[in-house]
């Protein structure tokens, strides 16, 4: 089961990742993390990694591939594995093709959770973060007892400025136009499953596996 992940932020791709993984057992593959990875154990093109990344430069393509590519190889991919992050061009889901030719082996499925952005913002501008405790409230899901005020602490609630409006529709937007030119690539292979992102976590996974068929 290989498995492209895509969703918005505020979709609860990773609550489902999750489900995916100890579903079928296969590792969850996510850029920043087996970029960090591969700069840890130092090979060589994680050393190379390390000095874009150091000069706060975004790591090339070829370098990024290469990462993939290695990761793909390793032992618990076997089975399958769910990427998340990547691809994000065309030309690196043109690269991942050729990887994955070489490997025998071919995109199964790509999940694409989606929730409409209303939904999305209601979700992600309602969090109020507690200025003494930190403790964390949701303006819809998980009102404090006082609106503002902190249950546990009566300190002041405030709402950082990652979650306002603005900042999220920005993100918002930038993920539908890097995804669009991706979604339509693998729907002229037929692998995309677009996943209503609304409801419980447990209907969500469902229809997962019902549109994958398993
Ligand atoms: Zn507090």
């Amino acid at each position: 089961m290989d498995f492209i992940l895509l969703g918005p932020p505020g979709a609860g791709k990773g609550t489902q990742a999750k489900l995916m993984i100890d579903k079928w057992a296969i590792p969850q593959i996510s850029t920043g993390d087996i970029l960090r990875a591969a700069v840890r154990e130092g090979t060589p093109l994680g050393v190379e990694a390390k000095d874009f990344m150091d000069r706060g430069e975004l790591v090339p393509d070829r370098v990024v591939i290469g990462i993939i590519a290695e990761r793909l190889k390793k032992k618990d991919a076997a089975a399958g594995f769910i990427l998340d992050g990547f691809p994000r061009t065309i030309p690196q889901a043109e690269a991942l093709q050729e990887i994955l030719d070489e490997l025998n082996r071919g995109i199964d499925h790509v999940v694409s959770i989606e929730v409409d952005d209303e939904e999305l913002v209601t979700r992600l501008t309602g969090r109020r973060m507690c200025k003494e405790c930190g403790e964390s409230f949701h303006a819809v899901f998980n009102p404090s007892a006082k609106e503002g005020v902190c249950d546990r602490c009566g300190g002041d609630l405030y709402q950082r400025d990652d979650d306002k409006e603005e900042t999220i529709r920005q993100r918002l937007a930038v993920y539908s136009r890097q995804t669009q030119p991706l979604i339509a690539y693998y729907e002229k292979k037929g692998k995309v499953r677009r996943i209503d992102g609304t409801g419980s976590i447990e209907d969500i996974f469902k229809r997962i596996l019902d549109a994958v068929g398993k």
